[in-house]
């Protein structure tokens, strides 16, 4: 999607002089529009009695973006030890982070105890015995299996490696009980990228639904629903953007509904990562080379190490060339990188104004799942983060990668295992 009017006027007059300053490539994030998207989201929900957002630090794990989510007063939604520490050092504690890690290692949840703990959310059955001590707060990430469909990024439910299956959700409430467990939440997590509205208000629907049956069949309450994230952002010019506020009424209508049933309420936790950056990040590249085969070519200085969605999905990510607007004389271009990998092309036939070696191109809608992701195939190397500042300033908020990062794993003198050793 074109960027919102608002960052194009931000940043497009400090692009050259950005590129100057700092090289190509880069992803520059906008603090001012992140901060307006969380105020929405706070807006949308205002109305559902507790809600929170626990922003997924796996779509933009930089410290500077936790510290703003934390200054909204959103907590975290963490996979793995890395992002527990992330979000611990932005100063999350407690019940500021839900911990939804699946194929979990006991490593996984020694920290998720550590340091105060974390709303913890199992994805088994047979996690229940493992966990080191249960906690009196547990969460379990419900599979609703056939009675849902998912979509193409995450999969059919029945597939998907995720959650305790419909059949086991009583048994791992009681057996969570039996090991100490007072307090419930129940997870689920089943689309992702979606716009519409109605299939989450179908998740918020069918998480009060489960819970009222558990709560029945138990004698227990439940003190949060967590309908995940996965709402979707216009990445396409013609797609239409998420109904948050829609999804803010309707969720607040069934839980005031489920009150008056069940004589309480649970508090709403979301954990969005791509609605609430992507459209706030771009990659900035350069055009550095052009090539006429069978088709045109435009090779960029950025690859997939810096965006694998186009590669990995083929997700398409909006182009705009800085100084030349789209016109009658655009020409039909692969965009691509330089990995030894065909599928390293950030766009394909994509028609766009006349690229001329050392022109820049804005990538657009790179704030989540963007640089987080990029890989070192081929001794790619990962580039630098940017963030503009709401003051105008524009920061260096992660560099980019060198070799001696890439090489610091490698053994350069031998450590060899000898047969008979002891
Ligand atoms: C990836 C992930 C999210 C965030 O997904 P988005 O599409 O970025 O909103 C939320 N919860 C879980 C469990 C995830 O794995």
């Amino acid at each position: 999607m074109p960027l919102s009017s608002a960052y194009r006027q931000r940043l497009f007059p400090l692009l050259p002089e950005l590129a100057t300053c700092f090289g190509t490539p880069f992803h520059i994030y906008d603090e001012a529009g992140i901060r307006t998207t969380g105020a929405q989201l706070k807006q949308a929900f205002a109305g559902v009695g507790r809600f929170r957002e626990y922003y997924a630090v796996k779509a933009l794990p930089n410290p500077r973006i936790l510290a703003l989510m934390h200054e909204m007063g959103f907590g975290f939604d963490c996979s793995s030890v890395a992002e527990l520490q992330l979000a611990r050092a932005a100063g999350a504690r407690g019940d500021d982070i839900m911990f939804t890690s699946n194929n979990t290692s006991p490593e996984e949840f020694v920290a998720a105890a550590q340091d105060g703990g974390c709303l913890l959310n199992l994805d088994d059955i047979s996690l229940i015995a493992k966990v080191p001590q249960m906690p009196e707060l547990i969460c379990f990430r419900y599979n609703p299996g056939p009675a849902r469909s998912g979509n193409s990024i995450i999969g059919n439910p029945v597939e998907a490696k995720y959650g305790v299956a419909h059949e086991q959700l009583l048994d791992a409430f009681r057996q969570a009980r039996e090991r100490g467990a007072r307090r419930f939440g129940l997870h689920t997590m089943l689309a992702s990228n979606e716009r519409d509205c109605r299939y989450v208000v179908e998740t918020v629907r069918m998480l009060l639904d489960v819970i009222a049956w558990v709560s029945r069949e138990l004698s227990i309450r439940f003190e949060f629903i967590n309908m995940g994230g996965g709402l979707g952002i216009p990445y396409q010019p013609e797609d239409s953007a998420f109904d948050v506020a829609r999804l803010g009424r309707e969720t607040q209508a069934l839980v005031q509904d489920f009150e008056q049933a069940q004589g309480y309420a649970p508090a709403v936790f979301m954990e969005s990562g791509r609605y609430m950056t992507g459209p706030h990040g771009v990659l900035v590249t350069r055009a550095i080379n052009h090539k006429d085969t069978y088709r045109r070519f435009i090779g960029v200085d950025a690859c997939m190490s810096a965006l694998m969605r186009p590669g990995m999905y083929g997700a398409y990510h909006h182009i705009e060339v800085v100084g030349k607007a789209p016109g009658a004389d655009d020409v039909a271009v692969d965009v691509v990188g330089s990995l030894c990998e065909n599928n390293d092309k950030f766009a394909i036939e994509r028609p766009l104004p006349p690229i001329a070696d050392g022109d820049l191109l804005v990538i657009e809608d790179t704030g989540a799942h963007g640089h987080a992701m990029g890989f070192n195939y081929n001794g790619r190397l990962r580039p630098q983060e940017l963030l503009l500042r709401a003051d105008g300033q524009v920061e260096l908020i992660r560099r980019a990668e060198t070799l001696q990062d890439h090489f610091a794993t490698l053994q350069f003198e031998p450590k060899v295992w000898h047969s008979g050793a002891h």
